[in-house]
């Protein structure tokens, strides 16, 4: 599936093919802390099949739980995540933020990752009173 997609201020933009299956809810607590919110939807691309197509990310290179180095690339301007990804040398894998996907309400997730650290309340959201505007 062909998406693309931009930070909040637009200086960043992308294109990728991508497969829906490969989309995943991460509720590390990088994943936490890095997004400011509960949990973060990501989607993994490879090198060939994703294209920068304006702006150049500024880039945090964190360390994982395994240890590995991992990129994570933000707008410098509006802070926006964009995707993580390996550090270093050897082909890489993107993990992109389903967030600034254009295409996003198609992207349903098909997995969830690190459930051990998934925060207790997220249960209750179905049963929340609905307000369909902030
Ligand atoms: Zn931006
Ligand atoms: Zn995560």
């Amino acid at each position: 599936m062909k998406i693309d997609g931009s930070c909040h201020c637009g200086a960043l933009t992308f294109e990728a093919e991508i497969d829906p299956d490969g989309v995943s809810v991460c509720h590390c607590t990088d994943c936490q802390s890095m997004s400011g919110t509960a949990f973060r939807t990501v989607v993994r691309v490879s090198e060939e099949d994703f294209t920068m197509l304006s702006g150049r990310p500024k880039t945090y290179v964190k360390i994982a739980a395994s240890g590995a180095e991992r990129e994570m690339a933000f707008c410098e301007n509006c802070g926006s995540q964009i995707y993580g990804t390996n550090a270093g040398e050897g082909p890489k894998v993107y993990g992109l933020r389903v967030g600034t996907i254009r295409q996003s309400r198609q992207l349903s997730p098909k997995r969830q990752i690190w459930n051990q650290s998934a925060q207790p309340w997220l249960s209750v959201l179905d049963s929340l009173p609905r307000i369909e505007q902030g």
